[in-house]
């Protein structure tokens, strides 16, 4: 062991890069797409130093032009998440062991390889893989994964330092143990930065992992794997297999070792797993450490005191980045009578001037969504809002799949407050508008807060602060990120600590020191300097 104690960079934001015409960084990513897109990788499963073909496999396409393929990835059998496992375990004391310098220093590494050399390509795979526009491939794939690693080596040593108090007669540590056993880390198709971090959390912190990545999320997924290889993450801390989710979940969750999932994906999903861990419980050697983030229902609330262009880009952006596939996304908004008029007009002027096709053309701000599940599941829900009475397709409404996924960025306006589409997660472009009466202000954030199952994201535009008030004290559980006067997505690493709660999931907080420490079992070390020798105690006397 080296001796000192080591500061480490101060982590700083990456500055997210605007991809103007003619700049260097939008040259770097357009040739980086043009490869990639004529390319054909081939994605094996990764368990210890072995790089398994398992040749059973899926094909890699891109959701805006889903004939199109770029490559293919192997799925897993049963013996593999074995192996997976005991890989895991077989590679859990050297890296557990390991000096938490040294895996400060791979985890900086990776940052650095991310913002510099790969930077263009994690963004050219998300941009193929997941359809981002280029904007929102930066902000995720380069920026927040950027961000991710480098406060998280900030906050492991924030939480290594937090020591209890000693005295002369004796000396209090706190030992930040890894967990026993290993982590089983399961990620969603819409973040790139999410998929990385979920392993690479639990890994820094002495961990070795199990990782499921999302079927629709391989492609992305292949440089991450670059990046930690390059950055020096040994064989075996963080193995990787694809397949039937389902019985790499329950081969997973039936070893003794298993002591903790980081999960983010969808609400039932989580429950399940909850389930069968609560199932398996006597069978583990230790209780097993549960996170999850999971979906939302996320609200926009105007106050008649809103100003009508701000609340636009507030539902416009917040609503269709990214196509809706936010967990964060506004997708139930709340609009007063005197307001609607100027906001329908703006919106309907904002929502038309948008265009629709493949990331690869720079004008475009929307791009298809991820599969032809999801497809099919908004035009089931647009279809029934043309059908049903108390729902009007004021914008939009319209879909096709014949070479991408594509559905238009669509506003419905209800009249019924608990309309199926302000209660139910969607995660698609489509945003349903409740128009409220100005005097029942504090009525609707009654409405709001009862509604969804869900509490992951809102926000309140206002200009009157007894409002403003109003809203944050009657919405205290409504939302894990409250937004005040902005969109209720983009959330940024050091700055809004992400989660929520209710069906919204355990509300850990990814991007802050509470996550990191689940992935911790302290131990308390008290040293003694003169032990006494003399059972009796002065009051016996
Ligand atoms: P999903 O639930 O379909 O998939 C997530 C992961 O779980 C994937 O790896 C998938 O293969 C796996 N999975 C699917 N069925 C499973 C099963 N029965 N057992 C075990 N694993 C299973 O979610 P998705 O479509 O990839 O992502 C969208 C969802 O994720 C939305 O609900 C969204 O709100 C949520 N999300 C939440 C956050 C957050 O921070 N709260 C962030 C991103 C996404």
């Amino acid at each position: 062991m080296l001796k000192g104690f080591f500061n480490v960079p101060k982590a700083v934001n990456e500055p997210v890069k605007g991809y103007a015409p003619n700049s260097p960084e939008r040259a770097d990513v357009q040739e980086a797409y043009t490869t990639m897109w004529n390319s054909q990788i081939d994605v094996p499963l990764h368990i210890g130093s072995e790089e398994i073909r398992t040749g059973n496999t899926r094909n890699i396409t891109a959701p805006h032009d889903h004939q199109h393929v770029v490559g293919k990835y192997h799925l897993a059998e049963k013996h593999h998440i074995e192996k997976a496992i005991a890989n895991a375990l077989e590679s859990r004391s050297a890296w557990a062991n390991m000096a938490w310098e040294q895996r400060a220093a791979i985890f900086l590494k990776a940052a650095e390889l991310i913002a510099g050399p790969y930077r263009a390509r994690i963004n050219a795979a998300t941009m193929i893989g997941q359809s981002k526009n280029i904007h929102q491939a930066e902000i995720d794939a380069s920026c927040e994964l950027i961000d991710f690693l480098r406060y998280n080596v900030e906050f492991m040593t924030q939480i290594y330092g937090d020591q209890p108090k000693s005295d002369s007669t004796t000396w209090n540590r706190l030992e930040y143990r890894p967990l026993e056993g290993f982590v089983y880390a399961i990620t969603p198709f819409n973040f790139t930065a999410i998929a990385a971090n979920l392993p690479a959390s639990a890994a820094m912190m002495g961990n070795v992992v199990v990782w499921k990545p999302s079927d629709s999320q391989v492609f992305s997924t292949k440089i991450i794997l670059d990046v930690f290889k390059e950055a020096g993450v040994p064989d075996g801390v963080i193995n990787v297999v694809f397949g039937d989710a389902l019985m790499i979940t329950d081969t997973v969750l039936a070893s003794r070792d298993f002591a903790g999932v980081h999960f983010t994906g969808s609400t039932h999903v989580f429950k399940d797993i909850w389930a069968k861990i609560g199932a398996n419980i006597h069978n583990y050697k230790t209780y097993p450490r549960i996170v999850g983030e999971t979906g939302g229902k996320d609200f926009i609330i105007a106050h008649p005191s809103a100003n009508v262009k701000q609340v636009v880009t507030g539902i416009t952006r917040g609503a269709f980045e990214f196509q809706g596939q936010k967990c964060s996304a506004a997708s139930r908004v709340y609009i007063p009578q005197s307001l609607w008029p100027a906001v329908k007009e703006q919106l309907i002027t904002d929502v038309k001037s948008m265009k629709m096709g493949s990331p690869e053309d720079f004008g475009n701000f929307i791009t298809a969504v991820i599969h032809e599940g999801s497809f099919d599941k908004l035009a089931s829900y647009i279809d029934q809002a043309k059908k049903d009475a108390d729902a009007e397709i004021i914008i939009g409404g319209n879909y096709d799949k014949s070479v991408g996924y594509f559905v238009e960025p669509t506003v419905i306006v209800t009249t019924n407050p608990k309309y199926t589409t302000m209660e139910t997660e969607l995660f698609g472009p489509v945003v349903t508008i409740y128009i409220y009466e100005d005097a029942k202000w504090e009525e609707t954030l009654e409405l709001v807060d009862t509604t969804s199952e869900y509490a992951l994201t809102g926000a309140v535009f206002s200009q009157d602060r007894y409002a403003i008030e109003t809203a944050t004290v009657k919405l205290q559980n409504s939302a894990g990120n409250f937004y005040i006067n902005d969109k209720p997505t983009g959330a940024v690493v050091g700055m809004q600590p992400f989660g929520g709660a209710r069906a919204s999931g355990t509300n850990d907080k990814a991007g802050s020191a509470l996550n990191l420490l689940r992935w911790a079992s302290p131990r308390t070390i008290k040293e003694t300097f003169v032990t006494p020798e003399d059972y009796r105690y002065p009051f016996l006397g």
